[in-house]
């Protein structure tokens, strides 16, 4: 797991073993936010040991930026904390997350180890604040990769924890792709100083305008090559033929992940175009 400090008590984690996941951690003098929880029992558990250790404080809150296992399973290692997440996270939760984690735990024994745990304190409409020592957290809904995505600004700082809502190719499998080109619109506008996205590494002030112009790129490009595919007398084909470098973004990114996150975007889309319901996203095309 890596980690480094973001601004004065902000605080990014790592993933080594999965997707590049992250997390983060914004601390006070009395307690700490922990913001997602890593893939795994082991960096989830490192990184509590930091928080209790070196910054040594309690974790007291856990917010899930979104339902999906990498940044939510972890809630059952901060047994003293409070999560907070958006209302259709706990929904979606209740609805799917122990036949999930069970079908998780026959893949992988690790996942014994895990119990889930239910937000405890939910938003469904605006923002909810949450101070913490001299710093303002604001949770606020940027939904597209999910339903229930929600992104938290650390004011002081311009520093925005934008879970998936922003990744190095955005993914919707499990979303919408109208919704995300709205959300990645409205981040593009908040004049920030980091974006830290759910995977991958941390956006700098001089690169955000690139970063959301490439991603609106993707999402325009991929669309039309689904469109122009389906149209074909061979889609299966024409949509095979579309690879990620034609839509802009690079195969290389999220340690070689990028590719397979692609195709699966256009598998969406084209169902989409067909009209054809989308399969219930399994475990394993949560990102
Ligand atoms: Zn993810």
């Amino acid at each position: 797991m890596q980690r480094e400090r973001v601004s004065e008590n902000v605080y990014w984690f790592q993933s080594e073993v999965y997707a590049q996941v992250t997390a983060g951690v914004i601390t006070g003098p009395q307690w700490a936010v922990v913001v997602d929880t890593l893939a795994t029992p082991d960096e989830t558990l490192a990184m509590r040991s930091f928080v209790e250790e070196e910054l040594a404080v309690p974790v007291r809150y856990v917010i899930n930026t979104h339902y999906h296992a990498d940044h939510s399973w972890g809630n059952c290692f901060f047994p003293g904390a409070t999560v907070i997440a958006h209302a259709i996270c706990r929904d979606i939760m209740l609805e799917k997350g122990s036949s999930s984690l069970e079908s998780a735990r026959k893949q992988n024994p690790v996942f014994k180890q895990v119990k889930l745990v239910l937000p405890h304190l939910v938003f469904r409409d605006g923002e909810l604040s949450l101070k913490v020592g001299k710093k303002n957290l604001i949770m606020l809904h940027t939904p597209g990769h999910s339903r229930d995505g929600i992104s938290i600004l650390v004011e002081e700082d311009r520093v925005l924890f934008a879970g998936d809502a922003f990744m190095p190719l955005p993914y919707i499998v499990d979303g919408d792709a109208d919704v995300l080109t709205t959300t990645i619109k409205k981040i593009g506008k908040m004049g920030l100083e980091n974006i830290v996205q759910g995977h991958g590494d941390i956006i700098l002030r001089g690169e955000i305008e690139d970063a959301v112009k490439e991603n609106l790129a993707y999402l325009t490009a991929v669309r039309k090559a689904v469109r122009v595919a389906a149209r074909r007398r061979n889609p299966m084909d024409a949509l095979a033929m579309i690879d990620i470098e034609s839509c802009g973004k690079s195969r290389v990114f999220l340690g070689g992940l990028a590719a397979e996150l692609h195709r699966r975007n256009v598998r969406f889309l084209y169902k989409q175009v067909l009209n054809e319901p989308a399969e219930v996203p399994s475990d394993k095309e949560e990102v």
